[in-house]
């Protein structure tokens, strides 16, 4: 066996992919069959086997590749090649494929799609934004038709029948967050009619590790209810005069911030002498705590922007703005109160999901990513996924030089400038890879001072993004950007009518280069993977420094590397090797941040998943007129002698729903005070985990009654007529506005459960001192 095959079949999560290459062979010998036939013919051919009526065996799936084939070859003139093929069938096997950047995954999903739908499944392919979900439906559209598919796209600006219609296809585009907040929204209707979503059913996600890991633990929210925030102006000025090292320390990592003994002495001092760690001050402690987080451990230009006097995320996996996304609520409005600009509104969580669990709705979930295999164990851990790698048409020539390093930040600029300087005058396309907005601007600034113009490419629309992109593999052109994975675009060497591919070619192809390495090699390997498509020349470089983030944060207790050249550059083997072991660690601490967020997860979900399905009976069913029945007997006979049964169905609908929704979101306000340590009763005890679960599981084991207690109430005082119930008289109202975001990095949902352990440390070293409120 040769080491490579042993070394696949070794790691964790990975499948061998090979094993469908009889069908792949068999798809190839059917080729001919389908060569001449009119078009008409392929669609019924398609029909029959849809007909069929069952999962698929090797010979349909044959039939399917050579179908599909077909149909691709006579509508978008690209005839899949065998490992395209291999890599639909690696889907419809329910794995997740990793195949290299051009190497055609947009066909390879549509492929999948068809084979999932031909045999009477429902299909989800879900993109990392909006753009790309209509581009890829639009893209595939006439392959689909030529097949008998029906295709439609879902956005953030469709409306309501816009969305119906298209989750009414066989096959819809989606991005993550409009799949996730169309959960969201249909879990509080109070109509079935208005329900858009059918029950999951399959999943192909794209950029799968970049969705299922990176960002598996993004909270999806839903919020109603305006009212406005307010700042905390007094804190954030507070916060402002405390001194790093001396009043408060920041975790190795640069996750976590801590006020010393120092530190409480001054804001106690300037607080006018209180005394924080007591119980009537938690709240107190907490908002310095988020100031604090805010001060300390968010820096504008890298983590947020301001812009028209409001705060705007930067989404650190994808370096751009993300418009959807916001901190929670506390540290939004600390980081607004710490750039002194308005207060945004904030409003109650009426429910909210992780991605993670969003994606495990589905009864099969698959995906592609070309930089999915160094996951593949996680991938395997948190959706018990196996992972294959699929090999390139053609095999890639791009050439991937080591790191040039060097001791100082500003000798790497030096040297990374001359370097583009030099490509840049055999007019050889360079594309530029940097590590945040503020860097893209520092280097496409440095690079003018050169007399070089690039174009930069971080905080855009999508769709002029992709135009950018798209164009980065012309004659002479600097491209500037910032984090490639989830761009989605191809660039192909010379303009995009194909001119200047040749001359392109000659020089060298394109030339990728990164201004440091990101905190997770797969990112890296998304950078370099924009060089070399499809068997072209290429060319990728690292210029790394003893300064970047990445080691400082990671690797604190460097040595003096062994040798170092005048112009700063390091040569040492150990000190190279150390910027791997850097990613390793920050790799690590990403996935203990995950799997701790998801364990004090599952318990909620497990619990939401009870009250939604409740819910669906109540609203499907005539759940809530039997219980009032039960409850309120003679209210229910006098009720349904005037009104009817019908109206008095109606009307013990609307109120027990109303209820549920109320206490559901009640019920999540009280678990995530619970986490951010509002409740210090749980501080005493060991293990905080063990604790937040008892205390989850208490206060939900009361959920149903508390919910009936109420309704019931409700039944006796409100005015219930043939025309409904009038709940508003009575103060109940539901949201009159509600609006979805994403929560960018939740120090508490993340970090939280080590913020308890350390208050929790506090307590029993006696400085915090419990006044338990039972
Ligand atoms: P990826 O997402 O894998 O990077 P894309 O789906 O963007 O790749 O496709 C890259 C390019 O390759 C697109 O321009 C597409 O039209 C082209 N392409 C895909 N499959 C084929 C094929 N079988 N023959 C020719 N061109 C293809």
């Amino acid at each position: 066996m040769g080491t490579r095959v042993r070394q696949l079949m070794e790691r964790p999560g990975t499948a061998d992919m090979s094993r469908y290459r009889p069908v792949v062979a068999e798809a190839g010998r059917l080729e001919d069959e389908f060569r001449e036939v009119p078009a008409a013919e392929l669609t019924a051919a398609a029909g029959r086997l849809r007909a069929s009526g069952r999962a698929f065996g090797k010979a349909e799936l044959a039939r399917v590749c050579a179908l599909g084939r077909e149909a691709a070859h006579r509508t978008l003139d690209e005839r899949p090649f065998d490992v395209q093929l291999l890599g639909t069938l690696g889907m419809l096997g329910g794995n997740v494929v990793e195949m290299s950047t051009g190497e055609g995954k947009t066909l390879v999903g549509a492929l999948a799609a068809v084979g999932f739908a031909l045999q009477g499944r429902r299909v989800h392919v879900v993109s990392v934004n909006d753009y790309l979900a209509r581009r890829d439906a639009e893209w595939m559209r006439e392959l689909y038709a030529m097949l008998g598919v029906s295709v439609g796209w879902v956005g953030e600006d469709e409306d309501w029948e816009h969305r119906r219609e298209a989750y009414e296809c066989d096959v819809t585009y989606v991005s993550v967050s409009e799949v996730g907040f169309d959960v969201l929204r249909d879990r509080l209707r109070t109509d079935v009619a208005e329900v858009v979503l059918p029950a999951p059913d399959v999943v192909i996600v794209d950029e799968a590790d970049s969705v299922m890991i990176d960002e598996a633990i993004v909270p999806l929210v839903l919020a109603g209810s305006v009212e406005h925030g307010h700042g905390d102006d007094e804190v954030a000025k507070i916060v402002d005069t405390l001194v790093a090292g001396r009043h408060y320390e920041v975790d190795g990592d640069k996750r976590n911030v801590y006020l010393t003994d120092a530190g409480i002495d001054q804001v106690q001092a300037r607080l006018g002498g209180v005394d924080l760690y007591t119980v009537e001050h938690a709240e107190l402690l907490t908002r310095i705590q988020l100031a604090l987080h805010a001060h300390s451990l968010l820096h504008r230009d890298v983590d947020y922007l301001v812009r028209n006097d409001k705060v705007e995320l930067i989404n650190a996996a994808r370096g751009r703005v993300a418009l959807l996304q916001r901190w929670p609520d506390g540290l939004q409005a600390a980081v607004e109160a710490k750039e002194g600009v308005a207060v945004s509104p904030t409003g109650e969580v009426l429910d909210s999901m992780l991605v993670q669990e969003l994606i495990g709705r589905y009864r099969t979930v698959c995906g592609m990513s070309g930089t999915a295999v160094a996951v593949a164990d996680q991938l395997k851990e948190f959706y018990r996924l196996d992972t294959g790698s699929i090999p390139t048409n053609v095999p890639g020539i791009r050439e991937d030089e080591p790191d040039r390093l060097y001791e100082t930040a500003d000798q790497k600029d030096d040297a990374l400038v001359d370097y583009v300087r030099e490509m840049h005058e055999s007019g050889r396309p360079v594309l530029l890879g940097t590590l945040s907005v503020a860097e893209s601007e520092s280097i496409a600034e440095r690079l003018a001072e050169a007399g070089i113009e690039g174009a930069v490419l971080n905080a855009k629309n999508d769709a002029e993004e992709a135009g950018i992109i798209a164009r980065a593999g012309e004659f002479g052109r600097v491209t500037i950007s910032t984090q490639m994975a989830g761009r989605g675009t191809d660039i192909r060497l010379g303009s995009r009518d194909g001119d200047g591919y040749e001359r392109v070619v000659e020089l060298g192809g394109l030339c990728v280069v990164g201004t440091g390495r990101y905190h997770t090699g797969r990112l890296d390997d998304q950078l370099r993977g924009r060089a070399g498509r499809q068997g072209d020349p290429g060319s990728s470089v690292f210029f790394t420094s003893l300064e970047d983030a990445v080691m400082m944060h990671h690797v604190p207790d460097l040595r003096q590397p062994a040798k170092i050249d005048p112009d700063g550059r390091v040569h040492d083997g150990r000190t190279q090797r150390a910027m791997d072991h850097a990613q390793r660690v920050a790799e690590g601490a990403h996935l203990a941040i995950h799997r701790n967020t998801w364990r004090y997860h599952q318990l909620t979900k497990i619990q939401r998943e009870e009250v939604v399905e409740h819910r669906d009976r109540v609203l499907r069913e005539e759940l809530a007129a039997e219980r009032l029945r039960e409850l309120r007997p003679e209210r229910y006979e006098e009720l349904l002698e005037t009104v009817g049964e019908k109206a008095l169905a109606a009307a013990a609908r609307s109120i027990v729903l109303y209820h549920l929704d109320r206490r559901w979101s009640e019920h999540l306000a009280f678990l995530t005070d619970v986490r951010e340590g509002i409740h210090l009763r749980a501080l005493g005890r060991e293990t905080p985990i063990d604790e937040f679960h008892r205390i989850a599981v208490t206060e939900f084991a009361e959920f149903f009654g508390v919910v009936y207690q109420s309704s019931s109430e409700t039944f006796d005082r409100a005015e219930i007529t043939s025309d409904g119930v009038d709940l508003e008289s009575l103060g109940l109202k539901r949201p009159t506005s509600i609006w979805t975001y994403m929560v960018n990095d939740n120090p508490f949902g993340t970090s939280g459960a080590r913020f308890l352990e350390y208050l929790g440390s506090k307590v029993r070293d006696g400085a915090i001192k419990l006044g338990l409120r039972n």
